[in-house]
Parts: C-alpha cells; structure tokens; sequence
C-alpha cells in the first residue's frame, strides 16, 4: 500500500469562508469591529450563553476571566494536573497560587473526589477542564464549588459542542473561555471566546479587552463627536481579536453542527476499531455528557498501569508512535502533565509520582487523526496500519 501523509489535524476552509475574509479585507474596517459582534451573537446562540466575548485566545480569554472575577495574590486556585499549560499559567499572572488536582484516567478530567481534600481556607476558585472536547463532571463540581462558596472558571478551550447533561459547557460556572487555535474545532488562526451569564460581569470583561476603557473602538467611531476620548477605569489589556479573524470564525458557526456530527461520527468510526485492539482504550462517554471530540485520545495499555511499570510503558508507546510516523501517521500525547513542567516542578516542589494519573495520561496517552476532512481513504489507511502493528516484535 502506498503511504500516506495524514497530520493530527488539518485545516480546511470553504471557499465562503475565504470570501468573507476577503470582503472584511475589502470593507474598510478590519479591527474588533462588527464582525466580531456577529461572530459573539452567532457564538451566544450556538452555545444558550446569553454573553460571548471574543479575545486573542483561549489564554487571554482565561486571563480576562480571573482578573475580572478579582483572583489576586495568595489566592489558591485548583487546576487539574493534566491540561494545556495555560490553565495553570493564567493563575501564576494573577500572582495566585496552582493547587494541582489529580485527574481520573477513564476520563482525563478532573477527579471530582479529590477536590475537596485541595480545598484550603485560601481557596477561592476551580477551574475544570472539558479536556479534548469530553465535558468535566460539572453538577458534582458546582455542588462543591457551592458547599464551600469558591468560583468556578470552565476551561472550555475544546469544549464547542461539548454538551453536559444537554447543556453546552461555558454555562455552568461564572465564566467559560474557548479556543480558535488551528488544533481546535473551529480555527481562527489564534482566537478565544469567553461566555458567561452574568452581564456585569461581561460588561467589565468587555472594558477590561479593550485598555479597561469604558467605551470600544467602535462605539467611539459611531458617537460622532471626534473629540471624546473614552475615560479608562480599568488596567486593562489590548486581546481584541481582528475583524479578519471574526469573519472567518463567524463563517464556521454557520456550520457548527455539521462539524460536530462530522467528528463524533469519525470517534464512532474510530471506536468501533478501537473496541478490535486490546491494547488501546477508547475515550469514555459518560451518559450525561455529549462529547465534542476535539481530539480523538486513547489510553496505550497493554496491561495495568503503574508507577511501577510506566517507564516501559511509555516507551512501547513511544515505539508505537514512531512506527506509525515511519508510515506517515502524525500522533500526539494527549496533553502535558503540568507538575512535570520544569517551572511548576520547582516553583511548587513537585515530584511526577505526585499526581500519578495526569503522569500516567502524558506518558501512555496518544491522540489519532480526527478532522472533518479526513477521508475514508485516509481513516482505512489509519485502521489498517494500526491492525498490522506488531507490539511485540518492536519490544526490546
Ligand atoms: C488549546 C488549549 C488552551 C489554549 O488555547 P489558546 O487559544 O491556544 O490560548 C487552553 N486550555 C486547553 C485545555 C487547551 O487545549
């Protein structure tokens, strides 16, 4: 058979996709502008979020959310160990303290019953995960962030199309940030999206977006009296994204259910073959959750993982991603183990077996290709090398 070449993800844009961006080009105005607002409106009814904030990131939507939500100095905020490093980070800008919390590996997100036990006189917020696009145990969360008053910020940076208990995440806590990274379901180049339900709340995001000013760009540009000049009572930042940016992401959410049947109908595909290879565990459903399958993630588990064996575990998973990169297949870990990462190892003085399922999940996780224009051609191709691995001639 003929190698193919199949990355983890690829973009594809329609061509009225492209031709939107063509005519931001063309209108005369490419800053945050009305494209952005459209972009928000289309983004609060796809997701029932009555607010929707567009930012440069996922990063900077975070970083918004936790300024404005007050998370300052010796504030501890619980971060599962398992996660993009931004999730952690967004903590250190604010000068908070990381509280790591494990993760449960039949999910990647975070294990609800070991929140508690984190929870300090000093705690004041949670920030879940809906890692790889599979919606973090939200009602046990919010019981738990209600019981001990903390606020609870949702990661939601995979989430589009991630529905719990039928409702779209972003929802449940004070607010939800997204992400338009290429590796993401709906790509801006860079792009975020925060939501959240509370309008004081969105209007201070808003302001704090825009240099803390009390007025946008755009409002100021319509007013009519050109010397007024808004008053700034915020600090704030400049994460506004482009009105280039928000044509192309407005576009996309013309069609955003189709790409989400379009991925859960590959991570059917790919679990009904996965559920035929013995040493690969397939992403879990739970019942209550809708799964938007950002990225296709297994386990690699030959037998029972263990601080004692994950070395060799690693490095048959490693063999493996190797082998299928030899035959033109790009995998991933899954994601990073935070505590491992040398700044937080030594800033915080952890050791890897201290959060041994997010060590487990880095280490024997591995993400396939799943994107919208994978072809069947390309998915056989996937399958059939996968089936013809020889796990035991590659063991040394
Ligand atoms: C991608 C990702 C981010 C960061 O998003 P950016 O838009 O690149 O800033 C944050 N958290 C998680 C879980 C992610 O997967």
């Amino acid at each position: 058979m003929k190698t193919m070449n199949i990355p983890v993800a690829r973009t594809s844009f329609l061509e009225e996709e492209i031709a939107a961006v063509v005519e931001t080009l063309k209108s005369g105005w490419i800053v945050q502008g009305p494209r952005v607002r459209e972009f928000e409106e289309k983004f609060e009814a796809y997701t029932g979020s009555p607010h929707a904030i567009a930012t440069t990131s996922c990063t900077t939507a975070l970083h918004l959310a936790l300024e404005a939500l007050g998370i300052g100095a010796g504030d501890e905020v619980i971060v599962p160990a398992f996660s993009w490093v931004t999730t952690a980070n967004v903590v250190e800008y604010q000068k908070g303290t990381v509280v790591f919390c494990d993760i449960d590996l039949a999910t990647f997100n975070i294990d609800v019953s070991l929140i508690e036990e984190k929870i300090t006189p000093k705690t004041r917020a949670i920030i879940p995960v809906h890692l790889f696009g599979l919606p973090a145990d939200m009602g046990p969360i919010m019981e738990i962030a209600g019981q001990h008053n903390l606020l609870v910020i949702e990661d939601g940076a995979c989430g589009l199309g991630s529905r719990y208990r039928g409702r779209h995440v972003g929802n449940f806590g004070s607010a939800g940030a997204f992400s338009f990274h290429p590796r993401k379901a709906l790509t801006t180049g860079e792009g975020g999206m925060i939501t959240t339900r509370d309008q004081d709340l969105a209007e201070k995001m808003r302001s704090l977006r825009t240099h803390g000013a009390e007025t946008s760009d755009l409002q100021r540009h319509q007013a009519g009296r050109p010397y007024l000049l808004p008053d700034f009572p915020h600090l704030g930042y400049n994460y506004r994204m482009t009105d280039i940016q928000a044509a192309l992401g407005s576009a996309q959410m013309d069609h955003a259910d189709d790409t989400h049947y379009r991925r859960v109908e590959l991570a059917d595909r790919y679990d009904d073959f996965i559920d035929t290879i013995p040493w690969l565990v397939k992403p879990a459903r739970p019942p209550e959750s809708e799964h938007g399958f950002q990225a296709y993630v297994c386990l690699f588990q030959p037998k029972t993982i263990s601080l004692d064996n994950i070395e060799d575990i690693n490095q048959q998973r490693n063999a493996f991603m190797d082998y299928l990169q030899e035959n033109g297949i790009a995998t991933r870990p899954g994601t990073l183990a935070l505590h491992t990462l040398s700044y937080y190892a030594k800033k915080y003085d952890l050791k890897p077996e201290d959060f041994p399922a997010s060590l487990i999940a880095s280490l024997c996780s591995i993400t396939f290709p799943l994107f919208p224009s994978l072809t069947d051609g390309e998915l056989e191709y996937v399958f059939s090398a996968i089936s013809k691995y020889d796990r035991n001639r590659r063991i040394k």
